[in-house]
């Protein structure tokens, strides 16, 4: 479901990712960890293509995204198609991004009424059912600022799956939050990947990796040094930089 194969990607003269390439299946979870800079972040764009990428492909949800083939060529796709793609993946962020000034179920609604056009009474109904999803069936009509950052996090969640999206992608969640919010965010994180939802996610929440991950991967220096199932990842993994890593955050 989203198949990732050699991309490269720089900025300036910063070669960011180096020939990176990764399988996620129907229904996996792949936790992404690695040191700042590794370029964990670009990569999740790159999947979305909110950055373009320089070399390689990425197919997501069934797009080649950005482009579209045409006689054998690849040829960039507009804006607005690429936005068409972008719908079939959710992204959360580190830092929420719910919109201040509306309240939760409006910040809910608004991506499946005003772009997928669909009924706003039918998506309330389905705004309340996310709400209760994750945990926060009493809050649909505060504002974001009345939140704690756990949750806001978890409305940002409720609302990125209001697109009903094929593939989650998670970029740091967790790393804005107060510690006792953290476990709240992690556990409707486990609940999805239990339903079935693909997810690709930024984390160095171990605890996180070990209970829902089908793989882990390291990113060093803008490329995937290790990949293997969590036990092998914590108990032997191949690559010295695995080894440090871990031995910093452990
Ligand atoms: P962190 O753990 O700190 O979030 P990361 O692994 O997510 O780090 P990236 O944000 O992907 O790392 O950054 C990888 C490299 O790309 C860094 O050297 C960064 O400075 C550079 N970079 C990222 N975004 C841009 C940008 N928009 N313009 C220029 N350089 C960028
Ligand atoms: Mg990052």
């Amino acid at each position: 479901i989203v198949l990732i194969e050699g991309v490269e990607k720089t900025f300036g003269d910063n070669h960011v990712l180096k020939n990176v390439s990764l399988t996620v299946r129907q229904g996996e979870v792949v936790v992404i960890c690695g040191r700042s800079g590794s370029g964990k972040s670009t990569l999740l764009r790159c999947i979305d293509h909110l950055e373009t990428i320089d070399g390689g492909t990425i197919r997501a949800a069934g797009h080649l995204m950005g482009m579209r083939e045409k006689n054998g060529k690849r040829v960039p796709l507009k804006d607005s198609e690429v936005a068409k793609q972008q719908r079939d993946l959710g992204m959360v962020f580190q830092s929420f991004n719910l919109f201040p000034h509306i309240s939760v179920i409006d910040n809910i609604t608004l991506g499946p009424v005003r772009i997928q056009k669909r009924p706003k009474s039918e998506a309330r109904d389905e705004a309340r059912a996310l709400l209760a999803r994750v945990g926060l069936p009493d809050k649909e009509n505060a504002y974001p600022r009345q939140l704690s950052g756990g949750q806001q996090q978890r409305v940002a969640i409720a609302r990125a799956l209001a697109m009903k999206p094929k593939v989650m992608l998670f970029d740091e969640p967790t790393s804005a939050l107060d510690p006792e919010m953290i476990s709240e965010v992690l556990d409707v994180m486990v609940d999805l990947s239990r339903q079935g939802m693909t997810m690709i996610v930024v984390t160095h929440e171990m605890g996180f990796a070990r209970a829902a991950a089908d793989r882990v991967i390291l990113m060093h220096d803008g490329s995937i040094v290790e990949e293997a199932d969590p036990e092998t990842f914590f108990t032997a993994p191949k690559s010295e930089h695995t080894r440090l890593f871990l031995s910093k955050i452990l």
